[in-house]
């Protein structure tokens, strides 16, 4: 049976030349890049290299980039170190805004942090999963030191106004006449279709990472403005400007550059190509499928993200029904009742629902192509219908 994969937002393919280069990296320049002698400095040029070519996508420069295990890390580096840093400066308790709609590396870290280390604050986001930057300024306080809120969102593709969020953490600066707060965006998700220019964006920070991005696994890359100081996660050497101890990931980080740079070459090509084919899996599930609701809305949404609520059906019956059908997708509930819990996501769009609702995200990439549309559109109400039946009788 052929498989068709629609789950490109929880990991991409790698990219070809991406790969082959990775595996060339690693093979010829295995010497440690902080060693005096040819062979470490050869390898040093090689990251450098791959620093230059990620600082440049983003307009960035080569000293300002961070390169990290992937985003959760990157976060986790972005929050914990701007926190801790404040805490040293003799802010005794920094206060923090997240969106309420954050990936679990952004929310978990600032649940971790609350409490003695941090005062941390939630920015609601409306029925589309989409903050309003308005609302930042009744929030930030002098101790607020940093705002985090993701470029896209993840479950429902939600992208957010970070120009206007950048716009009103500058204007409190200025009024404040103070340094902080600093603006930090995860980009995890925005990266193959977003604009990643940081002097655009107006970011300070801003999280990327290779698994969505057609690269390598294992490695991602935190932008952290010049003059932003960060306590590292770890206690080590000063790899990475003192930022993120442990011997350079040479290899990788060539990998990343390169798959980095081949999507962005395609990202405007791409963006349309797959807005299309989302537009029309969409039309065709809606027209299709009786109890089928979007969730969000497609006009803010990512071109290649569509989540949609199947009223009667438990999530995680509809992900595996899918999959035994030949269909790799992702899947959270939207309501208390079902089996698994109900997604944050959801829940601050408020979508949570009485009864079984499971809801599904269709993820689509550089493979998916308009058969596989239709493939998947022909089938799916009679999938739906089984699991339908399935839960009412679990559920009985
Ligand atoms: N942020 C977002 C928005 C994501 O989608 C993900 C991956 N699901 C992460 C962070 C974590 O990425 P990684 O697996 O590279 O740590």
């Amino acid at each position: 049976m052929k498989r068709i994969y629609m789950d490109y937002a929880a990991a991409t393919p790698v990219d070809e030349v991406a790969a082959r280069m990775t595996a060339t990296v690693a093979k010829k320049y295995y010497a440690n890049p902080n060693a005096l002698h040819r062979e470490g400095q050869e390898a040093r040029v090689i990251l450098e290299q791959a620093r230059t070519k990620v600082a440049g996508i983003l307009s960035a420069h080569a000293d300002e980039i961070v390169f990290t295990s992937g985003a959760t890390e990157a976060n986790n580096l972005a929050l914990r170190g701007i926190v801790h840093t404040a805490r040293a400066r003799g802010i005794s308790r920094p206060h923090i805004i997240v969106s309420a709609i954050e990936h679990p590396s952004v929310l978990e870290t600032a649940r971790t942090l609350a409490g003695e280390e941090a005062r941390v604050e939630m920015l609601p986001v409306d029925g589309c999963g989409i903050v309003n930057p308005r609302a930042l300024r009744k929030l930030i306080t002098p101790e607020t030191v940093l705002v985090s809120v993701m470029y896209a969102n993840n479950e429902v593709g939600a992208i957010q106004p970070i120009r206007e969020i950048a716009k009103e953490v500058r204007h409190a600066r200025n009024t404040q006449k103070s340094t902080y707060p600093y603006f930090h965006t995860d980009a995890a998700q925005a990266a193959n279709y977003l604009d990643l220019n940081v002097l655009r964006l107006g970011v300070d920070l801003m999280t990327i990472s290779s698994t969505k991005t057609y690269g390598p696994r294992g490695i991602g890359a935190l932008f952290v403005k010049r003059g932003v100081n960060l306590v590292p996660l770890l206690s080590g050497g000063a790899h990475e400007r003192g930022r993120r101890p442990g011997t350079e990931l040479v290899a990788l980080a060539t990998g990343f550059a390169e798959a980095l740079s081949g999507a962005e070459k395609m990202k405007i090509k791409e963006y349309a190509r797959v807005q299309k084919l989302r537009n029309t899996l969409t039309e065709k599930i809606m027209k299709k499928v009786s109890g089928a609701t979007l969730n969000g809305d497609l006009a803010f949404t990512l071109p290649n993200i569509l989540n949609v609520s199947f009223a009667g059906c438990d999530s995680e019956a509809l992900v595996l029904y899918l999959d035994a059908a030949g269909f790799a997708v992702s899947g959270k509930s939207a309501c208390k009742s079902s089996s698994s819990e109900p997604s944050h996501v959801l829940v601050a769009m408020g979508k949570e629902q009485e009864g079984t609702v499971g809801s599904v995200r269709f993820s689509l990439g550089r493979g998916t192509r308009r058969e596989d549309i239709d493939h998947l559109s022909q089938k799916l109400p009679d999938i739906v219908e089984m699991v339908r039946s399935a839960t009412k009788k679990s559920v009985s």
